[in-house]
């Protein structure tokens, strides 16, 4: 209440030039050099994510990376690699499918010949089960759950909004880390990745009343620590962090609710975690204004589509009018080139993704999930080529 009237008496007796005079260094904001605009149209991110496929799938996914992205206009290419890679530093966590190291730098020349930057994508919080399947991390070393009094199949359950969860690592467990970081490391290596996107997304189980380490912590708190020390360790390794967006989203406030935003109060660490992040804002049925949101708190931000061509180029749209705004002062470039360009995201198997991008549609037949996704990708790419300079 104190500041609250020294400020109401500043207000009345200053101008706001001299209010802005009278804040403490740390307060004071001098620009010091000018950002260039960019053109509006030219985006320096336009990313595909593909599943990483098992060693027989492998001419396939190289062939569609040779012939198909330097076509649609694609630069970036995330593979959700998860556990299928045959880990030197832990062989016991090799999923079903691994690729070997030689298997992953022939997928890394197919991206050099196509002009493409491959980036490893792994899951390193949530996502660590589904219904019926733990992944290797926690299969292997259990004691890194967060929450092994929830198992599979009981409760897993289907239909209602706060039914569905993964399995999740307690982020603040003593042997996490030292198994985590030799498996970046060696993707980081076999792809000779500058970026790495750690997923973070869907994160129901985080700070659980019964962890020993994290009950009653602040979630937010919790979240942002564990992002920082991911990011930590890949800024030492050269590499930019990439993750989800929902986490950093007041579901409750937007009600955009508990999956592409958090129900879960762990939206705080949007404050508490390094701007240099690179945010991936998925939304696959409409296109809110949450890109504006991370620009305006200083992150470089793709909105992340999926399956909805319509929502997509909605998406799109608000990158090229927060991009265009750039050019329109000297102040509003670096907001503008926070929207950093388009990321087109996909949920099967790469084998199910590209033989609809290549298939012909059943007449009469209703699209599946991997023809929608497709076509979504090929629309808005197709935008996105309308538009380049
Ligand atoms: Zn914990």
């Amino acid at each position: 209440m104190e500041a609250l009237e020294n400020e109401a008496t500043a207000a009345q007796t200053n101008t706001p030039e001299e209010v802005l005079d009278e804040r403490t260094p740390e307060q004071s904001y001098e620009p010091t050099e000018t950002v260039a605009s960019e053109p509006w149209n030219d985006l320096p991110i336009r990313a595909l994510l593909l599943t990483a496929p098992p060693p027989e799938d492998l001419d396939l996914f190289c062939g569609f990376i040779r012939d198909a992205l330097p076509k649609e206009g694609v630069n970036t290419l995330v593979v959700r690699f998860r556990y299928q890679y045959q880990f030197q530093s832990h062989p016991e966590l090799a999923d079903i499918g691994a690729l070997s190291r030689d298997q992953v730098r022939r997928m890394l020349q197919a991206c050099r010949d196509a002009g493409v930057q491959l980036i490893p994508k792994m899951n390193l919080l949530a996502h660590q089960s589904d219904e019926g399947y733990i992944m290797p991390l926690l299969a292997k070393y259990p004691q890194l759950d967060e929450a092994p009094h929830l198992n599979p199949p009981v409760p897993w359950k289907y239909g209602g909004l706060h039914d569905f969860y993964t399995k999740s690592l307690c982020p603040q467990h003593p042997d996490l880390l030292p198994i985590v970081f030799p498996l970046m490391d060696e993707l980081i290596e076999a792809c000779e990745a500058d970026a790495f996107h750690i997923g973070l997304d869907e994160v129901w189980i985080l700070g659980d009343d019964k962890c020993p380490r994290c009950g009653g912590r602040d979630k937010a708190e919790l979240f942002a620590e564990y992002t920082t020390i991911l990011r930590n360790h890949l800024a030492e390794k050269g590499c930019r962090t990439w993750i989800w967006s929902d986490r950093l989203i007041d579901g409750k406030t937007t009600h955009l609710l508990g999956w592409q935003a958090s129900m879960n109060n762990t939206h705080r660490a949007i404050d508490m975690i390094p701007k240099d992040i690179v945010i991936c804002d998925w939304k696959y049925e409409d296109a809110p204004p949450t890109p504006a949101y991370f620009a305006l708190k200083g992150f470089d931000v793709v909105p992340s589509s999926c399956y909805n061509a319509e929502a997509a180029i909605a998406q799109l749209e608000q990158v090229y009018f927060a991009r265009k705004n750039g050019a329109r002062a000297f102040f509003s470039a670096p907001l503008a080139n926070h929207q950093r360009g388009v990321f087109s995201t996909s949920w099967m198997s790469a084998r199910e993704f590209i033989e609809a991008y290549y298939g012909d549609p059943t007449p009469g037949a209703a699209p599946s999930l991997a023809e929608n996704t497709a076509n979504t990708f090929k629309a808005l790419f197709a935008e996105v080529r309308r538009n380049m300079p």
